[in-house]
């Protein structure tokens, strides 16, 4: 798989929608990496991170 920096990606923070170039940080969960807008939204993620990630993403992990 080819690494696609303009590829869309979802904040599941604040729920934007942008470029994983346009990201200022991201992180890993069970084996994913979740792109953030904002170190605060990673930072929300991290502190609860089921809590963040859609029901139909965890079915497919
Ligand atoms: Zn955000």
């Amino acid at each position: 798989m080819t690494e696609n920096i303009d590829e869309p990606v979802k904040d599941y923070v604040c729920g934007m929608v942008k470029p994983k170039s346009q990201m200022e940080a991201q992180t890993v969960y069970k084996g994913k990496v979740y792109f953030f807008c904002a170190e605060d939204d990673k930072k929300m993620f991290e502190a609860h991170p089921d809590a963040w990630i859609p029901n139909q993403e965890k079915d497919t992990m």
